[in-house]
């Protein structure tokens, strides 16, 4: 599986972010709707509609909010705050307010950021009944005191959780696991960065051959992944390895969470293509971040790993206005996307050999094997080396490439030309 113009994919990726960054998302509702629906657009998706009140492990499917306009007029009766500016400016799951107030009681209800006094932060209040709004400090200090008017045409009502569901049938039932959350707002690293990478990915993987099969999960966060299980737990049973995709657009480094398990074949996977492939951060599981915590929860104890650029909270821009469409770049998307599928590949193509000939070295120059992998460098050379001495039917191909510090690929490349040239077989 390989892509032929990486630069032009984090281009389309760019593109398609840009094009679903408006929607005003949250957990429920019809931003979460038309996002996957333009998801939809790209895959086969299976939209799932679950009704509020359902029980799901130890939660409850919440009502479900949609907004249809929120403002603060001053007493001249202009829109100050808009939510048709910045969708950021309502703290999402706000419940329906109409009020008249001072200044000083409408603080009560702003979050502002002081360090930033220019960036609006982003706020929710899911499972609290509450309401507010998120401004610039810059903002909130130039509104005069006064009356003002507060208006939240919002609505929390019986209705449905939505989430989408895109499944690749592969030669094994065994699954590989994609799942990131779609229920942000204007927010672009955070996380339309991990739902247009997964949308690729799986636009990708559809029109490759595949050993294993695939599930994206296109979920609102926490709640999303514990209905998943939830509903799914026999399914869980055949997930061989996972990747939560979020913050995948930002400039800092490739960053790769283990799983619960630490030593799972896709954190191994994760961390050969990682290193491999210059400056990165391998971090171990801690039950805090993305939906790992659930995947990872002990009852499921899935290998599921989170692949992220820098993680949450440890770039000044998370959860505010200034993670926007300027902050993520085609390159580290690109990058991103490239980083994923090398993943993929490695557990596609991680096979456990025997060598035919293991009484001393065979002469691979009568076999023209040598610089038979297209290279003639020495690791070429040693990963041909490396294979035939460990491919005892007990070493995996991924096994040899940690042992031997090399690249997952140029082993199986060497194990490749070691099998057409009739030295190996597969276990
Ligand atoms: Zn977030």
């Amino acid at each position: 599986m390989r892509v032929e113009n990486i630069d032009e994919v984090g281009h389309e990726i760019h593109a398609f972010m840009r094009h679903l960054f408006p929607i005003c998302r949250s957990i429920t509702g019809d931003g979460i709707r038309e996002t996957l629906a333009r998801v939809g657009k790209h895959l086969s998706l299976d939209v799932r509609e679950i009704p509020t009140g359902t029980r799901v492990l130890d939660w409850t499917v919440p009502p479900e909010w949609n907004i249809r306009d929120a403002y603060i007029k001053d007493r001249a009766g202009e829109r100050v705050v808009d939510l048709g500016r910045s969708n950021l400016h309502l703290m999402g799951y706000s419940v329906p307010v109409r009020e008249t107030m001072s200044l000083s009681e409408l603080k009560q209800h702003v979050f502002t950021l002081p360090e930033h006094p220019d960036w609006i932060p982003y706020r929710t209040s899911y499972y609290e009944p509450s309401w507010g709004f998120c401004l610039a400090e810059r903002q909130l200090g130039s509104l005069p005191d006064g009356q003002y008017e507060v208006c939240i045409d919002s609505t929390l009502e019986d209705g449905f959780l939505t989430y989408g569901e895109c499944y690749l049938e592969g030669d094994r039932e065994d699954e590989i696991l994609i799942s990131t959350h779609a229920c942000h707002p204007s927010l672009a690293n955070d996380n339309l960065s991990g739902v247009a990478v997964a949308t690729f990915l799986a636009k990708h993987l559809a029109g490759a051959s595949r050993r294993y099969s695939y599930r994206f999960l296109f979920i609102p966060g926490t709640i999303g992944s514990i209905t998943w299980l939830a509903l799914n737990e026999e399914a869980t049973t055949r997930i061989a390895g996972g990747l939560v995709l979020a913050g995948l657009g930002d400039p800092g480094r490739s960053t790769y969470k283990r799983s619960r398990r630490g030593e799972a074949e896709i954190d191994r996977a994760a961390a050969n293509v990682l290193r491999h492939a210059g400056d990165h951060a391998i971090e171990a599981f801690e039950p805090y971040g993305y939906d790992e915590r659930q995947y990872c929860s002990p009852g499921f104890d899935l290998p599921v790993g989170c692949l992220m650029r820098t993680p949450h909270g440890r770039y000044p821009e998370y959860h505010t206005s200034a993670d926007d469409m300027s902050f993520v770049k085609p390159p580290f998307l690109a990058d991103s996307f490239a980083k994923c599928l090398a993943i993929v590949n490695v557990m596609e193509g991680n096979r456990t050999y025997r060598n035919l000939n293991p009484m001393g070295e065979p002469q691979l120059g009568r076999r023209g094997l040598y610089g038979a992998t297209g290279g003639s460098g020495v690791g070429d050379r040693m990963a041909m080396l490396w294979v035939l001495n460990l491919s005892d039917g007990d070493h995996s191909l991924l096994d040899i490439a940690e042992r031997a510090s090399l690249p997952f690929d140029l082993v199986r490349g060497a194990a490749d030309a070691l099998e057409a040239g009739g030295l190996l077989e597969e276990r």
